[in-house]
């Protein structure tokens, strides 16, 4: 008898958290690890918005909420869709689920049925192949170039539609590129979309990282037949550093909003009352925080560009948004360290943290092997150690 279900033993472990949980090895041996790992703000989340959750408790507001969020939580979700992307979604468009992660997981059960096919541009956020496979929907891959950035076209989109293609995912700001697709881009995987009437889902969570003269364009905001075929994901998270507070969203359809809501109604019931409370506070104070925390990632990013920029060995994806680097180790593979041939991104993070303890995230985990990805949220003087280990170790490879 097979007591774990064949979809949870399809699905695979992360292996970025694999190489997080070896860093907190060594760490907790007390080694200093340095990390380019992290996934989230290494900001605090700002005073204004603890104190809305503090008062949330105290207030009493501890109890059930309506299963798609509280009202006005979903007015000012729905405000800032107006105002940052020019969308107009009335509340029984919007749903506010536990974290961005959440969201599109429920949007996958709500769309697809088991068999559908659901295009993923490599690389690609570590989640999206296997929540694919909770509604037994199978990913389908394609390759993207990095001459354009990872940013997925419209010929490599037509290269892999069949019949069963039900969903579209696209992530700008990218994880883990950083690269921001541009209105052209959008236009050219919208007419995909239409042409095929099929779902667009859009991980817009990076929305305020971006650099530079670039600008976040949402594809639901080409225009009303686009926007009727797009889940809009969006959340809390990075923009105001409320990770572990879990709150996301999802804008669509009604259909998709009710389907999704029937899902939370009896899964989840809803995300955290006090929660919710702390984010209707993000979203309605005082909005310069979020840009003070951005023009320092922006001052780490140029940096952490600076430094590579003169490392011989190694090559980058220009990065437009989003808090990573992208960077190539190609030049690498076929060398050695010791007696040990470095031949993948695993084989690399895995010396560089034994050798120089600086913690990367292998390429593999987005389904690229000759890049890591290097986090830039995290401390300008852990920026600057971790690439001086890194500069020194490249030194002794052969
Ligand atoms: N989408 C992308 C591309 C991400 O990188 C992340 C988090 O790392 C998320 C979604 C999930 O964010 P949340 O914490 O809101 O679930």
């Amino acid at each position: 008898k097979e007591f774990i279900a064949k979809r949870v033993q399809n699905m695979t472990p992360s292996i970025t958290l694999a190489i997080t949980a070896k860093a907190n090895q060594l760490k907790s041996q007390g080694i200093d690890v340095i990390s380019f790992g992290a996934g989230e703000p290494d900001f605090d989340t700002p005073e204004y918005i603890k104190k809305a959750g503090i008062e949330a408790i105290q207030k009493g507001f501890t109890r059930y909420t309506p299963a798609t969020g509280i009202t006005p939580l979903k007015e000012a979700i729905s405000k800032k869709l107006l105002k940052d992307n020019g969308l107009e979604y009335s509340l029984d468009e919007i749903i506010v689920n536990s974290g961005a992660k959440n969201s599109i997981s429920t949007a996958l059960q709500a769309v697809c049925n088991p068999g559908d096919e659901v295009i993923i541009p490599v690389p690609y956020w570590v989640s999206y192949s296997e929540m694919v496979k909770i509604p037994e929907a199978v990913p389908v891959f394609v390759k993207t170039k990095a001459e354009n950035n990872f940013k997925v076209t419209k010929e490599e989109l037509l290269s892999v539609i069949t019949p069963k293609t039900k969903v579209i995912m696209i992530n700008t700001p990218s994880n883990p590129v950083g690269a921001v697709y541009s209105k052209k881009e959008l236009q050219d995987i919208a007419e995909v979309v239409l042409e095929n009437q099929i779902y667009v889902i859009s991980d817009e969570i990076y929305e305020k990282m971006v650099y530079d003269d670039h600008k976040h364009i949402s594809i639901a905001s080409l225009n009303e037949k686009i926007k009727d075929l797009t889940i809009l994901i969006n959340g809390m998270s990075k923009a105001y550093a409320m990770t572990g507070w879990r709150l996301g969203y999802a804008a669509a359809n009604k259909e998709v909003i009710q389907a999704m809501g029937k899902i939370q109604g009896h899964a989840l019931s809803h995300p955290c009352s006090i929660t919710q409370y702390a984010g209707l506070a993000a979203l309605e104070g005082d909005q310069s925080i979020v840009q003070s925390m951005i023009k320092e990632f922006d001052k780490r990013r140029h940096y952490m560009i600076e430094r590579l920029k003169s490392i011989d060995l190694l090559d980058y994806i220009y990065p437009e948004g989003a808090f990573y680097v992208f960077v190539n180790i190609s030049k690498i593979f076929g060398r050695r360290f010791n007696d040990v041939n470095i031949n993948s991104s695993l084989d690399f993070s895995n010396i560089l943290l034994d050798e120089a303890n600086v913690a990367v995230v292998p390429g593999i985990g987005f389904g690229i092997d000759n890049y890591i990805r290097l986090s830039y949220a995290t401390s300008l003087k852990d920026i600057e150690e971790g690439l001086n280990r890194i500069e020194k170790f490249l030194k002794k490879i052969n």
